[in-house]
């Protein structure tokens, strides 16, 4: 593979126990899909500081035969939508099928692109133009690790409890990776640190501290953060500004005031029986429409 010479920088993603629990022993369907807390906000950072998000997955349950490819895209259909509601996207998600005891004949082989093979790595970084001396693989295993090192990324094994249930076979098997981290925000704040942003190296022509770099971003992330959830707060009241409830309270309202004029009508010429069914009508009509605009405010 020809790197390009000025190729993008990627952190490429494990997908089981680095973005999504690893309770079950395969993923196969979309409710035991579910994000890790701090995905969002890690994934976040990373693409502000400019790094392309590629997720490399080995999925032997299609060799197994307890999924097939149509049902992955779904259970990856599914990831992209719930990053998407933490405002993130990928740009390529790279997967196994292929094992070597596969009962599935057609993904029944031994090749590279199985981890720790790099071979999805080396395939992606050919397609998105991405440099792997600059890119990182991040994963909870050790054969993620390896896959990133043979493809020539820098390395983070996560190691955190809440990842999995499964923990690294032993303590050794961290040689493989150059950092550990307890979780995905802490391993993206160790490649953010260690690059100190990437894309903005290129941009600036002072040459500033990581400790200053590294406070930029988390404050261009707060302050999106903090426009976004504005941006949120703003749309919420205008589709509380109308409701039925507040409409049949308006309608209510005039029938009070019609009750009134009809009221002060049967004193003035009418009968005093008149009167009375004015007021009565009247102050059942107020009442619905207190109750109305506690519908309406409660809704
Ligand atoms: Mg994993």
């Amino acid at each position: 593979m020809n790197e390009p010479p000025h190729g993008k920088p990627a952190v490429f993603l494990d997908r089981d126990g680095t973005l999504n629990l690893d309770f079950v022993e395969y993923v196969t369907t979309v409710e035991d899909f579910h994000l890790l807390e701090g995905v969002g906000q890690a994934l976040r950072r990373l693409r502000a500081a400019g790094y392309l998000l590629v997720v490399i997955t080995n999925q032997a349950c299609l060799a197994k035969g307890l999924l097939d490819e149509r049902g992955l895209k779904k259970i990856h259909g599914h990831m992209e939508h719930l990053l998407g509601e933490e405002g993130v996207s990928l740009d390529g998600i790279y997967f196994c099928p292929d094992h070597p005891e596969a009962t599935v004949e057609k993904y029944r082989d031994q090749n590279n692109r199985r981890k720790p093979e790099p071979g999805m790595i080396l395939e992606a970084a050919d397609q998105l133009a991405i440099d792997l001396s600059k890119s990182w693989m991040i994963g909870d295993k050790p054969n993620d690790a390896q896959a990133g090192k043979r493809a020539g990324c820098r390395t983070i094994l996560l190691t955190g409890a809440e990842l999995s249930e499964e923990q690294p076979d032993h303590p050794a098997d961290t040689q493989h990776a150059d950092f550990t981290a307890e979780n995905l925000l802490e391993a993206a704040e160790i490649v953010i640190q260690q690059d100190v942003g990437p894309a903005q190296d290129q941009q600036s022509p002072i040459k500033k501290t990581l400790r200053q770099r590294s406070t930029e971003l988390d404050s261009r992330q707060l302050l999106s953060d903090i426009l976004r959830e504005l941006r949120h707060q703003r749309i919420a009241p205008q589709h509380r500004e109308f409701s039925i409830s507040k409409m049949l309270a308006g309608m209510a309202q005039c029938g009070v005031l019609l009750c009134l004029v009809m009221a002060y009508v049967a004193f003035s010429y009418w009968s005093g029986r008149a009167l009375l069914i004015s007021l009565m009508v009247g102050l059942t009509l107020q009442m619905m429409v207190v109750a109305l605009l506690l519908v309406h405010r409660s809704s």
